[in-house]
C-alpha cells in the first residue's frame, strides 16, 4: 500500500451499536492492522436529537470487550483531533464559507414549511422530490435584505445539475450517478451544525483517512462526497462499501433474527473471539470454505479484494455453533473466569461466591456441552445447591419401585460410605457400583439412572462416575441420603 493507512470508525452515538456497526468497525480494524496503518474512532454527534446518553461509552465499551483497539479517537487522543464532531464545529464553518465563496454552496433562506410543500407538491406531480434550488439564484439584493432581516438559513451546496458523479469503489468497482438526480442538499443546518456530509467529508480529510470502509448504505451518500472533495479541491480517499447483512429470510436484519447490540451477545454468553470469527465472515471470506479462524489468520489475509458484494446472511445458528467451538478450544481456567460472572448474576447470594477450586474440577465436565457461556448457570447449578428441588419419584427407573429404589440407594450409601477420601475417584467408583448393581440385579440403566438422578435432580448430566469424584463424598453422600428419605417418606 503506498499511502499510509488511516481508515476510521465514525458511529453515530445514537443507540447501543448493532452487529453491523461492529463489523464496519472490525472490518476498518482488520484493514488497519494489515497494514501497518492506524484505526481511527471519530465520534459523529452533530445530529444532536439523536443522540443517545452513554451511547459512546457503550460503543468504546464493546470494542474493547471485543480486542478491537484504536490508535485514536476518544479515551486515547491523538495529533488529529477532537475526535468528536461536536468540538470540531469551526472547521465546517470554515469549509462551508469556502464553498460560498467558490461558488459551489450558498445560504438558503427558505422556510421549512416551503420545503415540506414543494415535497408535497412533487409527489401530487409524481416528480422527483428535492429542493427546487430556489435560493441559489437570489441576487446579491435579495441576499442582503434576507440577512438584514435576519432570516434563519441552511447552507446548501450548488449540486452540478447535469453530467455524472463516478467513483471507482474498492468493493463495488464502478460507480456512477446522474447528477441531475441529486438536489442541492443541506451542508449547515439551522442550528448552525453541520450534516453528515459536510462534516464527514471536511474530517475524512483533516484527519488523512486514507481509505473510508462503511456500509453500502452509504453508498447513495457517496456522489454528495465525491462533488464536495472536488469542490472543496481536496484529495480523495479511496471509497469501499461494505456488503449489507440481511437475516436469512433476506429481509433486513432485526431483531427478529436474532440479531442484538453487541453487549446483548455478551450478556447472552457470546465469547469475544467466536464474535469477531463470525463479523469476519459476514462479508468477507478466507478462501470461501474455512469457518473458524483464529484472528489472527483473519488480520493476516484480510483483504478487500477478498470482502464480496452480495449481501452476507446472519445466521444465529452458525454463531452459536461457533461459540461452541470457541468455548471448547478454552483453557480451563480462562473458561471457569468468563463463566464466574455468569454464575454471580444469576445465583442467590448463599451460593456466592463459589469457589473457585471446585469450579475448574467442574467445568471440564460441561465445556463440551456448553454453547454459550450463559447456559452455564442453569447447567452447573445441582453441583452448588445445598438441596435440590426435585420430584421425587423421578429417581425411581422404570421396571423399578419405590422400596427397590430405596434399597438401590441405600445400597450405593453404604458401598461409598467405605471409600476412603482419596480413593472416591471415578475408576474406583465405577467399578464398586457396578458389582453392586450386578449383585442387586438391577440393570446399568436402572441403578445409575436412580443415582444420577437422585444426586443432580436431572436426568441428562455429564458421566455419572467423574461427576461423583468432583463433586465429592459428602455431597454425594448426603444427596443420596436425601433422596431416600425423600422416597421413604412418600
Ligand atoms: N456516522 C455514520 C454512521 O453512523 C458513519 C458513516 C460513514 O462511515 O461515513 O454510520
Amino acid at each position: 500500500m503506498s499511502t499510509p493507512v488511516r481508515v476510521r470508525y465514525a458511529p453515530s452515538p445514537t443507540g447501543n451499536p448493532h452487529i453491523g456497526n461492529i463489523r464496519t468497525a472490525m472490518f476498518n480494524w482488520l484493514f488497519a492492522r494489515r497494514h501497518g496503518g492506524q484505526f481511527i474512532v471519530r465520534v459523529e454527534d452533530t445530529d444532536q436529537a439523536r443522540i443517545e446518553e452513554g451511547a459512546v461509552e457503550h460503543i468504546l465499551n464493546g470494542l474493547e470487550w471485543l480486542g478491537i483497539d484504536w490508535d485514536e479517537g476518544p479515551r486515547v487522543g491523538g495529533p488529529y483531533g477532537p475526535y468528536f464532531q461536536s468540538e470540531r464545529l469551526e472547521t465546517y464553518d470554515a469549509a462551508a464559507e469556502r464553498l460560498i465563496a467558490s461558488g459551489n454552496a450558498y445560504r438558503c433562506y427558505c422556510t421549512p414549511e416551503r420545503v415540506a410543500e414543494l415535497r408535497k407538491e412533487q409527489a401530487r406531480n409524481k416528480q422527483r422530490q428535492g429542493y427546487d434550488s430556489h435560493c441559489r439564484d437570489l441576487s446579491d439584493s435579495e441576499r442582503e435584505a434576507n440577512e438584514a432581516a435576519g432570516l434563519p438559513h441552511v447552507v446548501r451546496f450548488a449540486m452540478p445539475q447535469s453530467g455524472m458523479t463516478t467513483l471507482e469503489d474498492a468493493i463495488r468497482g464502478h460507480v456512477e450517478w446522474q447528477n441531475e438526480l441529486t438536489d442541492d442538499f443541506v451542508l449547515i443546518k439551522s442550528d448552525g451544525f453541520p450534516t453528515y456530509h459536510l462534516a464527514v467529508t471536511v474530517d475524512d480529510y483533516a484527519m488523512q483517512i486514507s481509505h473510508v470502509l462503511r456500509a453500502e448504505e452509504w453508498l447513495p451518500s457517496a456522489a454528495r462526497h465525491v462533488q464536495l472533495y472536488r469542490a472543496l479541491d481536496f484529495p480523495m480517499p479511496q471509497f469501499g462499501h461494505l456488503p449489507m447483512i440481511l437475516g436469512s429470510d433476506r429481509a433486513k436484519l432485526s431483531k427478529r433474527h436474532g440479531a442484538t447490540s453487541l453487549m446483548e451477545y455478551r450478556d447472552d454468553g457470546f465469547v469475544p473471539d467466536a464474535l469477531i470469527n463470525f463479523m469476519a465472515l459476514l462479508g468477507w471470506s478466507l478462501d470461501g470454505e474455512t469457518e473458524i479462524m483464529t484472528v489472527d489468520t483473519i488480520r493476516d489475509n484480510f483483504a478487500l479484494e477478498r470482502v464480496g458484494k452480495p449481501a452476507a446472511i446472519f445466521d444465529l445458528d452458525k454463531l452459536q455453533w461457533m461459540n461452541g467451538v470457541y468455548i471448547r478450544q478454552m483453557g480451563i481456567g480462562d473458561l471457569a473466569d468468563q463463566i464466574v460472572p455468569f454464575l454471580e448474576t444469576n445465583y442467590p447470594e448463599d451460593l456466592l461466591p463459589v469457589d473457585r477450586e471446585y469450579l475448574l474440577r467442574i467445568v471440564p465436565l460441561v465445556q463440551e456441552r456448553l454453547k454459550t457461556l450463559a447456559d452455564a448457570p442453569d447447567m452447573l447449578s445441582y453441583f452448588f445447591e445445598d438441596e435440590l428441588q426435585f420430584d421425587a419419584e423421578s429417581v425411581i427407573q422404570r421396571g423399578m419401585d419405590t422400596s427397590g429404589t430405596v434399597g438401590a440407594l441405600r445400597r450405593a450409601i453404604s458401598e461409598l460410605s467405605a471409600v476412603g477420601e482419596p480413593d472416591f475417584e471415578h475408576q474406583h467408583l465405577e467399578s464398586l457400583l457396578r458389582s453392586a448393581g450386578t449383585e442387586l440385579e438391577l440393570s446399568g440403566r436402572q441403578f445409575f439412572g436412580a443415582l444420577r438422578t437422585a444426586i443432580t435432580g436431572r436426568t441428562a448430566t455429564p458421566p455419572l462416575f467423574e461427576m461423583m469424584e468432583v463433586m465429592g463424598k459428602e455431597r454425594v453422600l448426603k444427596r443420596l441420603a436425601a433422596a431416600a428419605e425423600n422416597l421413604s417418606a412418600d
